[in-house]
């Protein structure tokens, strides 16, 4: 069940009166949990279950559940599973065919897109983007067409990293809004624009602080012609692609002829992936 992302008044009556009766509680670390329920006067045996048991713990606790105990899973803060443990459990749980009871409340990313002002109708969760700068970049290249509002989780050392990249990578104008510290004290949902995003943070560095929901605005639909290159266009990205990565040639497209760079990206992946077909194809 889902506990408060920063605001601990956002506990659900349902769930606090769930885990009063459970007979135990898996949570992610019980010192982080204990203050939470102590507040809420639920004493209840707690059991950890994070990334480093998780599958022995799961089959321990499904073992548990087949003999009839009942048993509630929390995570340090939001929905369980939402880039949190809790995965093997409930799927070796329905995998038993043991009754999986959701009880809903805070989700971080819900919460942002809800308050975005972005399209809310269809929308896609990445989670953390990589770490590591290259994977990254290749990450947000192969989303700068996709229509759906996009939604990533960051923290406080790589979001400024991450804007630079998603500067880099998305269309100047694509509009983003920085959902940082939700339900808590310094609350702030910026909209910005992609390429205006890192200056924001270098103006206000309070900005740089604390957990954070990036929520992005999705392609536009394509245009009318298809979005297919003209002759020139190919010509030039074509010789781009000769000499550089697909980023590098996409951005001096962009410059050269000026085209849309989700165009540029499109066709630019598309005959990547035919040379690596051809090439595997042929070894
Ligand atoms: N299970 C959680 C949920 O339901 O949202 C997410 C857990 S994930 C390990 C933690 C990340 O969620 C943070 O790094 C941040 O990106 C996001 N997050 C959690 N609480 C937040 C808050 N109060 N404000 C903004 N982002 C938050």
């Amino acid at each position: 069940m889902a506990t408060p992302i920063g605001n601990l008044a956002d506990f659900g009556f349902r769930a606090v009166e769930t885990l009063k009766k459970a007979d135990a509680i898996a949570c992610e670390d019980t010192r982080h949990s204990r203050p939470l329920l102590d507040r809420y006067g639920i004493d209840r045996p707690l059991l950890a279950l994070h990334e480093h048991n998780e599958d022995a713990q799961a089959r321990r606790l499904v073992e548990r559940l087949m003999r009839g105990e009942t048993l509630a899973l929390i995570s340090d803060a939001g929905t369980p599973l939402i880039n949190d443990p809790g995965f093997p459990l409930v799927r070796l749980a329905r995998e038993a065919g043991l009754r999986v009871v959701p009880i809903p409340g805070p989700c971080a990313l819900i919460a942002a897109l809800s308050a975005s002002g972005l399209a809310t109708d269809r929308f896609a969760f990445e989670g953390f983007p990589p770490r590591k700068g290259p994977a990254r970049l290749a990450l947000f290249g192969s989303l700068a067409d996709d229509p759906h509002t996009l939604i990533f989780y960051e923290s406080s050392h790589r979001v400024e990293a991450t804007l630079r990249d998603l500067a880099q990578t998305f269309p100047p104008g694509r509009r983003l809004v920085i959902a940082r510290e939700l339900t808590k004290l310094y609350e702030t949902l910026a909209m910005t624009t992609v390429d205006a995003a890192p200056a924001l943070l270098e103006r206000e560095p309070d900005m740089r602080k604390g957990e954070f929901v990036l929520v992005l605005e999705g392609a536009p639909p394509a245009p009318p012609d298809g979005g297919e290159l003209d002759a020139e266009q190919t010509r030039i990205l074509k010789l781009l692609l000769a000499e550089c990565s697909v980023k590098t040639a996409v951005g001096l497209a962009v410059k050269i002829t000026g085209a849309r760079r989700e165009k540029l990206y499109r066709a630019a992946l598309q005959w990547s992936g035919e040379q690596a077909d051809a090439a595997s194809s042929a070894g």
